[in-house]
């Protein structure tokens, strides 16, 4: 952090020695949070004390921005597989229900589905994950698995 400022302080005496203009403008808090120094500005525009923290910052602000929706992205992945694999399991054992407990063993995210429907039969919403949704059968701790084709 000190070798960026006392770079930038070389920077800025160069420049005003090159510059016509001695224009100093007020000192700013550099905008990367993990360094915030005080900086005097060579333009008015400068809004981080040396390139690199720009550079840095915006990489750290876009990681950041993706990251919600990667995760999500994975979360309905993984809530597909485990659903896929339960609707394969109720084919096999010929039921239609799966008890709340082994989308907890397979630790399913409710909180994440791509959208919602209401079953027009019984008037309960489906969380879809993709291609397979649950819909909770009323007054039990159990679920049924949708499969659709299209999305
Ligand atoms: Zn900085």
């Amino acid at each position: 952090m000190r070798k960026a400022t006392a770079k930038n302080t070389f920077q800025s005496t160069t420049e005003v020695k090159k510059r016509v203009s001695h224009r100093i403008y007020p000192q700013r808090r550099c905008l990367k949070p993990d360094c915030q120094v005080l900086f005097t500005p060579r333009y008015k525009q400068q809004t981080h004390c040396c390139d690199q923290h720009r550079i840095d910052r915006n990489n750290d602000a876009r990681t950041t921005k993706d990251l919600p929706g990667k995760m999500l992205e994975k979360t309905f992945q993984h809530n597909q597989r485990v659903l896929k694999k339960l609707y394969a399991a109720c084919i096999r054992l010929n039921t239609t229900s799966i008890p709340y407990d082994y989308l907890s063993i397979e630790e399913y995210n409710h909180e994440c589905f791509t959208n919602r429907t209401i079953n027009e039969v019984t008037r309960v919403h489906v969380y879809w994950c993709y291609h397979y949704g649950i819909e909770r059968i009323k007054d039990t701790r159990n679920f049924i698995i949708h499969y659709r084709e299209n999305l």
